[in-house]
């Protein structure tokens, strides 16, 4: 499994096509990719390859947009199938999510959302973080980053995960605990990625998020890290990719 991501000028959809298929050594039973193209979040997934999600997504939505969410799926939680696949919308549509890893504490948290009003359309862990991102958001009327943050506090599991809100186009919000998360830093643009094959030929300073850390970086040349439990800020550590 892997995820891949981009937010800058560039059209996304190739870099992160090409970032799947170098992660498909991870090995994965389904694939899918989001674009954003600057109005709407376009979304395709498939179970099976990244050439047969290539395939299809290419017949169902248009490829343009320059910030991108890129996922190939090992279930955990819900069979191999197109639904299941990420990435995962919340109930709004406002929000997606990739996500490698697994919420333990999912089916409480499900129960939960489901009280208060929330529904599901796939049998994983992965659609009930989305939406309790989606409910903190609201109910707290925090930023995307916050509502994360507060939402993971709330999780028991491992994660890598990329978020994006269309109604805040202009950032992607990262995180990881127990699952590999490296960002690529260029001049206007980031990348997100499982590692860094994705991004080598675009650039070679890279963060590697540690453990228990997420990272809010936007279209500017801007990246917040804090500590997921404590708030706590850490400085960016810049680490030059030898190839
Ligand atoms: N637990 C999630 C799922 O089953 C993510 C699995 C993964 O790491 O690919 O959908």
């Amino acid at each position: 499994c892997g995820i891949v991501g981009y937010i800058g000028y560039r059209d996304a959809y190739p870099i992160v096509l090409k970032g799947l298929k170098r992660l498909e050594y991870r090995g994965y039973d389904s694939a899918g990719i989001a674009l954003y193209d600057g109005e709407d979040i376009r979304l395709s997934k498939t179970k099976g390859k990244v050439a047969d999600l290539e395939e299809k997504l290419e017949k169902e939505i248009s490829t343009s947009g320059s910030i991108g969410l890129g996922h190939t799926r090992w279930a955990t939680h819900g069979v191999p199938n197109d639904v299941n696949s990420h990435p995962h919308y919340s109930n709004s549509g406002d929000l997606v999510i990739i996500h490698n890893g697994i919420i333990e504490n999912y089916e409480s948290l499900r129960k939960e959302l489901i009280n208060r009003g929330y529904s599901f359309t796939s049998d994983t862990d992965t659609e009930v973080l989305v939406n309790l991102i989606e409910d903190v958001k609201k109910n707290e009327d925090v930023k995307l980053g916050k509502a994360v943050q507060i939402a993971l506090n709330q999780t028991v599991g491992a994660y890598a995960i990329a978020v994006f809100d269309k109604k805040k186009p202009n950032e992607i919000v990262v995180a990881r605990l127990g699952s590999p998360l490296a960002i690529g830093v260029g001049e206007g643009e980031f990348f997100i990625a499982s590692d860094a094959s994705p991004f080598i030929e675009y650039t070679n300073n890279a963060i590697y998020l540690e453990d228990g850390e997420m990272a809010v970086v936007n279209k500017k040349k801007d990246i917040k890290i804090r500590k997921i439990n404590d708030d706590s800020i850490v400085a960016p550590y810049l680490q030059e990719l030898k190839i």
